[in-house]
């Protein structure tokens, strides 16, 4: 395809595909084509990658390789760790606590919880977007088996407490998982460290190919799957594995590990030049917290302007942000992230998304900066109209 030329800025959305990565994948897709499962040699090589992708995986986080399960991506993570963790311990308890800014992956499935027959508690974040451990703490009660809060938020970008949150839970006894889809290649995770249970990954965010994920659980923790059939995942995830994806999102993940700190430095110059310049505009908010923040993530409120129009603004002008979270983007409501973190229907409808990546340069985010302003003032006389 022709290179378009655009600035893209939604890598929360996701992210390009790396170079290495696909190299990596090839193979799998033609010549290496064999079921894992299979006992001959090529069925032994398509295992053999898989548990190399496990290893790759692992690294990154700390975990022994056999703690990693392979799912579909994200959502689907986030669906078996609530659900696994909920089924296997129903007869301990039923009541759930989560925070009001998680992911519809997590929301979504925390309300099918709650309608059937678990109890779920919302915490409330401040007007940074954070959580305080403290609140936690004052919910759990008898009856409560699991706690699940998110390590990074997609749409704010706001850094959870989640080492004393973990360690509330283990107080208490109770199990605690992360959503950790957003701060892979963005922090680092340590899973023994912070004492996690269960944590959920993608690829897709990091530069690896989409439809795979996978969740760490911590050995002899129990779960209940959620599909059925043979006996793959350690009979925790059933269905012939997505080779290609797993070697992709393996690959992913060794990179994200190597280049971890030139990466970091790189996407924090450009977050910080964005925002300097931001908020150099008049009427406009940062949204999230100033300093506990995601090293890619700029999310502001412009007054008097919708946040949809000025997507479709920029995107004319060739720079591709969005207003929040990509899975809601189409829906007419305001972010409830934005609402939770207390911001007014009006200031949350004017906010935007930009979130840079390894590929972005600081000359795009100069011509973003030259342009952004003679934008807003164009929409905003038109809103006074
Ligand atoms: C993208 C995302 C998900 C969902 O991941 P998919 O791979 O798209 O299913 C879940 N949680 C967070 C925080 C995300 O950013």
């Amino acid at each position: 395809m022709k290179n378009l030329n655009r600035i893209y800025l939604d890598n929360s959305a996701t992210t390009k595909l790396n170079e290495e990565v696909l190299e990596e994948m090839l193979p799998f897709f033609s010549e290496n084509y064999g079921n894992p499962s299979s006992l001959h040699t090529i069925g032994l090589v398509a295992n053999a990658a898989i548990q190399k992708a496990r290893d790759q995986i692992a690294g990154l986080i700390g975990a022994e390789s056999d703690e990693i399960i392979f799912t579909s991506g994200g959502t689907e993570s986030d669906n078996l760790a609530l659900y696994g963790i909920a089924y296997a311990n129903k007869k301990r308890g039923n009541h759930i606590i989560t925070s009001s800014i998680e992911h519809p992956a997590i929301r979504q499935m925390c309300n099918f919880l709650d309608e059937n027959g678990f109890e779920v508690t919302y915490i409330p974040v401040d007007q940074d977007g954070i959580i305080n451990p403290a609140h936690i703490e004052e919910a759990i009660k008898e009856e409560t088996i699991l706690i699940s809060i998110m390590t990074i938020n997609n749409e704010i970008g706001t850094i959870q407490p989640i080492k004393e949150i973990s360690h509330i839970a283990k107080d208490h006894n109770v199990y605690f998982h992360t959503d950790a889809v957003g701060a892979i290649g963005q922090m680092p995770i340590d899973v023994k460290k912070l004492d996690l249970d269960i944590l959920s990954m993608d690829s897709h965010k990091i530069h690896g190919p989409k439809g795979i994920g996978a969740i760490y659980l911590k050995k002899n923790t129990r779960i209940q799957p959620q599909i059925l059939g043979g006996n793959q995942e350690y009979n925790l995830r059933a269905g012939t594995e997505n080779v290609p994806g797993i070697v992709g999102m393996g690959k992913a993940f060794e990179i994200a590990a190597r280049d971890f700190d030139k990466n970091k430095d790189h996407m924090m110059n450009l977050r910080d030049r964005l925002i300097d310049g931001i908020l150099k505009i008049e009427d406009v908010r940062l949204n999230g917290h100033p300093k506990l923040r995601a090293p890619n993530n700029v999310n502001v409120s412009f007054n008097f302007i919708n946040g949809k129009s000025l997507v479709s603004s920029l995107n004319l002008a060739g720079i591709e942000v969005s207003t929040g979270c990509a899975c809601t983007s189409k829906s007419a409501e305001a972010s409830e992230v934005l609402r939770a973190c207390g911001l007014s229907t009006e200031e949350a409808n004017g906010a935007i998304r930009l979130t840079n990546s390894k590929y972005n340069t600081k000359e795009e985010i100069n011509y973003v900066l030259e342009i952004l302003p003679s934008i807003v003032n164009k929409l905003r006389q038109k809103s006074l109209i």
